[in-house]
């Protein structure tokens, strides 16, 4: 164990990362943590977390960041705060370049997260959280009894609906063609909750006092504008997995998430993904972190195969 080779770094300081920090150090491996805002990650965006085990109340999202960089540290794991520019992967040790120097790994793990695919529109990023919401599991239950329309087509877009369908008075469902991207099963599904589809229709303008009032609309096809009353907007068109540093490098799935098993391997040995970038059905704060645990164990192999036992 040195501080000029770590046996791991781990690049991103979200709940993936930090967990898959204290499990590798509480086995006796030396972790860094390069981190290029605050501990937390899009957790620490999130004003109340409810659906992480152990939240009781409610936690705030940037109160557990904290805790969980605080119970990685505490066992070792060290935070650099930098911005990780390049990651040379397949190099042994694996060279991280950071805007403060380099950093030497003989193992990675990836858990830069993913971000919402935004609309695009004026006062989006204003709204976010006064209407303006990108997971219906994270907080569909602030529209518990309201009017809520969702913005998309997709297995989330469908998914978020139908979630939504059981808390609020309305659903509606925005989507720019004739026909659901999602499986077609869940057309009946749709229909059974009340959800009413709005086809051929995409979001032009956000309507707003300062809260979001509503949407209005444009039909694809004649581009009628009509507009939606609405207290919320679930916009589910998609996430960017935050993977441009493994480019070129790992292998990807067609949507960008980088390829990696319930193992967190990804397809470079001693390389591994965690959370929102890994290709996952879920992606929460407790999958994240489950993805943290299970690397360690992962990233424990790695390093006994490499040095024949003797990590
Ligand atoms: C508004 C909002 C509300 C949410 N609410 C909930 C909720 O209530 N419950 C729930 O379970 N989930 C919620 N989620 C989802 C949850 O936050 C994510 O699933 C989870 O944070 C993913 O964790 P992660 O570790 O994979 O990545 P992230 O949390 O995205 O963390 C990635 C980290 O990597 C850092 N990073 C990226 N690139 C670099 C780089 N080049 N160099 C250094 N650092 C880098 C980022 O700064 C970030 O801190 C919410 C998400 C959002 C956006």
């Amino acid at each position: 164990m040195t501080d000029s080779i770590y046996d791991v770094i781990i690049i991103g300081g979200g709940p993936g990362g930090y967990t898959a920090a204290l499990y590798c150090v509480r086995s006796g491996l030396s972790a860094l943590v390069i981190e290029k805002l605050s501990a937390g990650g899009q957790m620490a965006e999130t004003e109340q977390v409810d659906n992480y085990p152990g939240a009781g109340e409610g936690i705030g999202g940037f109160e557990l960041a904290e805790r969980m960089r605080e119970g990685a540290e505490r066992f070792g794991a060290r935070t650099l705060y930098a911005q990780a520019q390049k990651a040379d992967l397949r190099a042994n040790p694996k060279r991280i370049t950071t805007d403060q120097g380099e950093r030497l790994g003989r193992s990675v793990v990836l858990a830069m997260g993913a971000y919402p695919r935004m609309l695009g529109l004026a006062g989006e990023q204003e709204l976010r959280g006064k209407g303006i919401a990108y997971c219906a599991a994270c907080d569909g239950m602030a529209y518990r009894g309201k009017t809520v329309a969702v913005a998309g087509g997709g297995n989330s877009a469908v998914a978020d609906a139908l979630m939504l369908a059981k808390l609020c008075a309305k659903v509606y469902l925005i989507h720019r063609r004739d026909t659901l991207t999602a499986s077609k099963v869940y057309l009946k599904a749709l229909r059974e909750n009340g959800i009413e589809i709005l086809w051929n229709s995409r979001v032009t303008r956000l309507l707003h006092d300062g809260r979001l009032t509503g949407v209005e609309l444009a039909e694809v096809n004649t581009d009628r504008r009509s507009k939606l009353a609405c207290d919320g907007l679930f916009v589910a068109i998609g996430r960017i997995p935050d993977t441009g540093l493994a480019a070129g490098q790992a292998a990807t799935d067609p949507s960008g998430y980088l390829v990696a098993d319930e193992t967190t391997r990804t397809s470079i040995p001693g390389v591994f993904a965690v959370g929102d970038l890994r290709t996952k059905p879920m992606r929460q704060i407790v999958t994240a972190a489950a993805d943290g645990a299970v690397a360690s164990r992962f990233v424990e192999e790695y390093l006994v195969e490499l040095f024949n036992g003797q990590p």
